[in-house]
């Protein structure tokens, strides 16, 4: 292990097989975490080509249980997002692609710093498991065609240990890193097809487009030389997706986009991504006609019916589904409004995920039971024109200190020139 830490320190390219014993290792228990954390910064700091970032996704994925999926279920594709605000994109586009005859086994993740999670968002419809078992999943997946779960215990284990020094030694924004943690997970689910959705900007781990289309690159070359056929949506995570922020929030506004209604960058970016993915699962020929198909599921309510088909089977109390006014309310609601006349310029998405967080619709530490109630439910877009005293967000919540009210009222920046808005899909790579 010694001999392999001073290698990449000293810039070096490791091999396969280096690789493989440092996974092995690490995931046995043989290699302590002092030295697992050394080599963790060094590939922090020198980085990793596409074969050693490859190696390593490989060698996390064969850590543990891989999944194998019956023929019948045909070709499985699914999506995966590096994490962003207000992304409730899973819930919407899952249904959409199922209403389209894919099959999809999802595997999603909770929230992560101020970025929010998909499991956490499902978990606040009463009953709702993420937890199903390998036997489960294959049951749900037969009767629903898509299920959203929580990778078990035994799917890629090292890249869970992994993770977990990663997040305590500084070492997460690493492109080779996070493109190998998101791979192992994903070739190890057993899916023929992925569709990445990399967020790029103030709210995403990547911040600038230049190291998001790395990241995109990264990812795909990895997913190609495992055999899994790739596309990479480099998307905008400037301002927070839709208008809602927080858990039971979010659900709510995902519904409303499941009947046809809801704010139009989410329709928009759940329709693309959806193409993509049935492009890829031979679904349709073109881009243009998957889009218009996906787009009439939310239309005719057949995603709705997938949606709520997968909650049943998950346990989730449909009740919900069908009356989402029956979802608990915060104790307090907040309005911030705008203390002066000009243009919204920008929302910062990063404050307000992690004054959502800060609220308790996260977790500030590991395991803490979060509060699906609680969030931000924006007034206005980023680009709209703004007058003195206009409502620019409201706050749910159970009692707010005057600190984080500014730190919200902060993330609101009103300019006198009028703006344009950016817009939300910046790139596309395709294997
Ligand atoms: N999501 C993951 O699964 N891994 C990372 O490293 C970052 C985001």
């Amino acid at each position: 292990m010694l001999e392999i830490i001073a290698k990449k320190r000293d810039h070096g390219e490791l091999t396969a097989d280096e690789i493989n014993d440092f996974i092995e290792g690490y995931t046995s228990g043989r290699i302590p975490d002092y030295q697992a954390s050394a080599l963790l910064m060094s590939i922090y700091l020198n980085g990793m080509n596409f074969n050693e970032a490859s190696h390593l996704a490989m060698a996390m994925r064969d850590s543990g249980e891989r999944l194998n999926w019956p023929a019948e279920l045909g070709p499985l594709i699914d999506k995966h997002s590096t994490g962003g605000v207000g992304d409730k994109i899973s819930l919407i586009l899952a249904p959409v692609v199922a209403a389209c005859g894919l099959t999809d086994p999802m595997i999603a993740g909770r929230g992560l710093g101020h970025t929010g999670g998909t499991l956490d968002k499902l978990e606040s419809i009463p009953g709702f498991r993420v937890d199903l078992t390998a036997t489960e999943l294959h049951a749900a997946l037969l009767k629903s065609k898509i299920v959203i779960n929580g990778a078990t215990g035994s799917l890629a284990p090292a890249d869970k240990k992994l993770y977990a020094l990663r997040d305590v030694t500084g070492t997460v924004a690493s492109i080779p890193l996070i493109a190998s943690s998101i791979m192992s997970k994903k070739l190890a689910a057993g899916i023929n097809g992925l569709v990445m959705d990399v967020k790029c900007g103030q709210g995403a781990f990547m911040k600038q487009l230049p190291a998001a289309q790395e990241l995109a690159r990264t990812l795909v070359r990895i997913g190609q030389n495992a055999g899994v056929k790739m596309t990479a949506v480099i998307t905008n995570m400037d301002a927070p997706l839709g208008l809602a922020i927080g858990n039971s929030l979010e659900v709510k506004e995902a519904l409303a986009v499941l009947h046809g209604q809801g704010p139009k960058d989410i329709r928009q970016l759940t329709l693309a991504l959806a193409a993509h993915m049935l492009v890829l699962g031979n679904k349709a020929k073109t881009f243009k006609q998957a889009y218009q198909r996906a787009g009439q599921t939310l239309n005719d309510g057949s995603a709705f019916a997938a949606f709520r088909q997968m909650v049943t089977v998950q346990g989730g109390d449909t009740r919900y589904v069908d009356r989402p006014e029956l979802f608990p309310v915060s104790q307090q609601q907040v309005t911030i409004t705008a203390a002066k006349p000009g243009y919204l310029a920008a929302i910062d998405s990063y404050q307000l995920g992690m004054a959502v967080v800060k609220m308790g619709g996260g977790r500030l530490i590991k395991g803490t039971p979060i509060k699906h109630q609680v969030g931000i439910v924006l007034a206005k877009k980023v680009s709209t024109t703004i007058q003195k005293g206009d409502l620019l967000a409201t706050v749910h919540c159970e009692g707010i200190d005057d600190d984080l009210l500014i730190e919200i009222q902060n993330a609101f920046q009103i300019t006198a020139a009028p703006v344009t808005a950016e817009p939300l899909i910046l790139d596309t790579i395709n294997s």
